[in-house]
């Protein structure tokens, strides 16, 4: 074994190696809590696959998020070498899915370059759906594809009120894997036919979606022997890290891959947090059962966090009922300092507490330069991380966001269009994209003129590219001004301008350059207020694109050096221009995914940033101090309607305190878990229930009494009534200068009578209010 591979695998602990080096014929399941080195472990069997002989091009790995992929690729080229690294295929079941289906589109009735729909085009095609059901008559495929593309603009409010429904219908349809045979033989008619015909639309159409990835190449497999033993020969061993949140249908993709016996599979039943994507903890018991001669490793050490947190998170979990098997994690590590539980008045002064913090943590007190790479704000939701965004700007405090919908701004994807209408297959929804970005009127002028091609291009049975050549090369007479038709052939001058530079094989990141310089400055303009409200301001008040661009370009590094493996294995010739078209073709189906992901890979070049990120995207990541913000009731757990399932209930609260379980075990040295108790429009706000199950030993004393007093739900005198009744209602303000809180004193101590209602503003409410009284609120 070379040596770097026996000082990697004699660094694990004894379950640890036993797991890794165990014989590679037998399928393995390490199943762990946090932190116990599970990930480290998978490290260590893919060398072990290496040294067995197998080549680094037929080991398969796959992971949950691009960033787990980006991560475990780094570890192993960091023991076997960047280059046995670069051949790994590390993928996530997205990204291995599309590319078989790419690989064998003939068999599917598509062509390789199939267009991939995301929700909006889905969409279009259910209101489509929808709306041929009612005309009750069939459209020949020309038909129908141009319906698709037209249905936004042309369809009637109940056309899209009934989509909404159906689409729901079909996704989740997708998402189990059934067919519109499942439908039609447990009678549900209306159901076969909706999701058949959104299914012929798409064939229609070229296009494939999200789960159509899986559920082909799992067609792909169980049809087509020829696909499936090169499949076998391809990838001769795999490995899946976090297979908790494999869902049902990704499992059954899995478990063909795997028929020859060589996999790894590691999870922890307790952090499976994707249930809303179909995730399905049964996973393992799937795996026990289809795979019977399974050898099965646990691991109990938990490496990663002090004492303290890992304790705290042991109380937490232990409240969830349905835990397949329980297990105990421990640590060797100290006990480390205190959780801290922070109350803030509001979402302003619970920035201002993490920002002070920060700086203060990050300069150490001894050297002037600041340390920010070991710090990371965790929170719920997206909307929550926007003014930490602000703040830290700010503060001039450096940071890398996870989870801006970067790839859903307007901006972003006129530029994404702009290069996919160089591809071979491009969908004329893309032209039509780069139309409404490259015109330079206002939005009805621009809506006349797209319009007006529509209409041409099926009175004419054409393209909307081809309508608008003919329009605007004047080879039809139109109703168009002189000042339209230039500027039409403006954009038509553009499209060629594009086209040549990716076949000038220019690097993908120069034409990407290029081609976000040519988005005029008023489309600019319009978009503004549209990135200014995601709170990412990713336009300077210049309206300067420069931000977006460099945003753009370090994703592209992030996919040449971590994530592309595909055609082009050398990133050298592609940045030197080679292959141009084809890795932008791959970049394009990488944002597909990225697009649902809604993720952004820690830039490599920066890693001295905090990170802002979901607590679903910092899985498997960790950090010394970790905060988590808003841990408040309606945030953590959420209360919305998912999956049919309300969260008040049953399971979807306890995967609500595994978020909470994989956000906490995220930190190495320092938690801290803060919560508000008012909202912007002072309404209050609860703790969220999951505090209270933390044992006061654990956490800074500071804020045990609130914890308590809400445990107790409130003070009490000798007589059993509160001590202060306080009722808190919120005066909508007439004007926008002063608001109020209105503070019913019905019961103060020393008259037990209803008194008048005062007005303060919060931070008087706070002063004046202990937690005790607060609770009773
Ligand atoms: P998660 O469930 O969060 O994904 P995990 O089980 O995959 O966690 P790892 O990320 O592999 O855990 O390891 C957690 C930390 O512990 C890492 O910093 C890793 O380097 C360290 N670690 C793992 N095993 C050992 C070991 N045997 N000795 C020392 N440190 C270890
Ligand atoms: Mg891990």
């Amino acid at each position: 074994m070379p040596e770097e591979y026996a000082k990697y695998i004699q660094s694990l602990n004894d379950r640890q190696q036993e797991a890794a080096c165990s014989d590679i014929s037998i399928p393995l399941v390490i199943v762990a809590g946090p932190g116990s080195g599970k990930t480290s472990t998978m490290v260590g069997r893919v060398l072990m696959f290496l040294h067995e002989g197998f080549s680094p091009l037929n080991i398969l790995a796959m992971t949950f998020t691009t960033a787990a992929a980006a991560e475990m690729r780094e570890r192993i080229g960091a023991v076997a070498g960047k280059a046995a690294a670069k051949e790994l295929n590390i993928s996530t079941f997205h990204s291995f899915s599309l590319q078989l289906c790419r690989l064998h589109a003939e068999k599917l009735g598509r062509t390789p370059d199939f267009l991939i729909y995301g929700h909006g085009q889905q969409r279009k095609a259910i209101i489509e759906v929808v709306r041929l059901l009612e005309d009750g008559k069939r459209k020949t495929n020309n038909e129908l594809c141009k319906l698709t593309e037209l249905s936004d603009i042309n369809s009637p409010k109940h056309f899209k009120d009934k989509s909404k429904k159906w689409l729901k219908f079909v996704t989740q349809a997708k998402a189990a894997g059934r067919s519109p045979e499942d439908f039609h033989k447990t009678g549900d008619e209306t159901g076969a036919i909706i999701l058949q015909n959104y299914n012929d639309i798409l064939k229609s159409c070229n296009a494939l979606d999200y789960h159509d990835f899986i559920n082909y190449s799992v067609k792909l497999l169980n049809d087509f022997p020829e696909v499936f033993e090169e499949c076998q020969e391809s990838w001769k061993a795999i490995v899946i890290d976090e297979f908790q949140d494999t869902s049902a249908m990704q499992y059954g993709l899995l478990r063909i891959l795997a028929s020859h016996k060589r996999i790894t599979i590691v999870g922890d039943e307790d952090q499976s947090i994707f249930s809303f994507n179909g995730a399905d903890v049964c996973g393992f018991d799937s795996f026990r059962k289809d795979f019977p001669m399974y050898k099965e490793v646990k691991l109990n050490k938990n490496y990663r966090s002090t004492r303290c947190i890992v304790e705290a998170a042991s109380f937490l979990i232990r409240n969830n009922s349905k835990r397949c098997k329980s297990k105990d994690v421990q640590t060797d590590n100290s006990s480390g300092s205190k959780i801290t539980i922070k109350e803030c008045c509001n979402e302003d002064a619970q920035c201002a507490f993490v920002v002070d913090k920060i700086l203060e943590i990050a300069s150490d007190g001894s050297s002037a330069k600041r340390s920010y790479g070991n710090i990371a704000v965790l929170y719920r939701r997206q909307v929550t991380g926007k003014i930490f965004q602000t703040a830290f700007r700010n503060r001039k405090i450096p940071f890398n966001i996870h989870g801006v919908a970067f790839y859903r701004k307007k901006v972003v994807r006129a530029i994404i269009a702009m290069l996919s209408t160089t591809l071979p297959g491009c969908d004329d929804g893309a032209f039509r994209r780069v139309f409404k970005a490259l015109l330079p009127f206002d939005k009805e002028e621009k809506k006349k003129v797209v319009e007006h091609i529509d209409k041409v291009s099926t009175v004419r049975k054409c393209s909307f590219i081809s309508a608008a050549c003919d329009i605007f090369s004047a080879k039809i007479s139109g109703t168009f001004k002189r000042s339209q038709l230039t500027q039409g052939r403006k954009v038509l001058l553009t499209l060629d301008m594009i086209s040549k530079l990716v076949h000038r094989e220019q690097s993908i990141s120069a034409v990407i350059t290029s081609v976000a310089n040519m988005i005029p400055q008023k489309y600019l303009l319009e978009q503004r207020a549209v990135l200014d409200v995601d709170g990412g301001k990713l336009l300077n008040e210049d309206n300067d694109i420069r931000p977006v661009l460099q945003y753009l370009l370090d994703d592209v590094t992030v996919f040449l050096t971590t994530i592309y493996n595909v055609a082009e294995r050398d990133t050298d010739s592609i940045t030197e221009g080679k292959g141009c078209m084809a890795t932008l073709k791959a970049f394009i189906d990488y944002i597909s995914g990225r697009e649902r992901e809604n993720f952004r890979v820690r830039k490599h070049d920066n890693e001295d940033s905090v990170t802002l990120t979901t607590i679903h995207q910092s899985k498997g990541l960790e950090w010394d101090t970790v905060f988590i913000v808003k841990a408040n009731e309606a945030e953590i757990p959420l209360l919305h309607e998912y999956n049919g399932i309300l969260n008040e209930k049953g399971t979807s609260v306890e995967e609500e305190r595994r978020l909470l379980y994989v956000a906490m075990t995220r930190a190495r040295k320092k938690l801290f878990m803060l919560y508000v108790i008012m909202d912007s429009n002072w309404q209050v706000l609860q703790p969220s229930r999951f505090l209270r199950e933390i044992p006061h030993h654990l956490l800074e004393t500071q804020e045990e009494l609130i914890l308590k007093s809400s445990e107790t739900s409130y003070p009490q005198t000798e007589q059993g009534a509160p001590q202060v009744s306080v009722s808190l209602r919120t005066e909508p303000p007439d004007d926008n200068t002063m608001q109020h809180v209105v503070v019913d004193n019905l019961h103060s101590e020393a008259s037990k009578e209803p008194g008048e209602p005062e007005y303060c503003n919060s931070s008087d409410f706070l002063k004046r209010f202990s937690a005790e009284d607060r609770a009773v609120v």
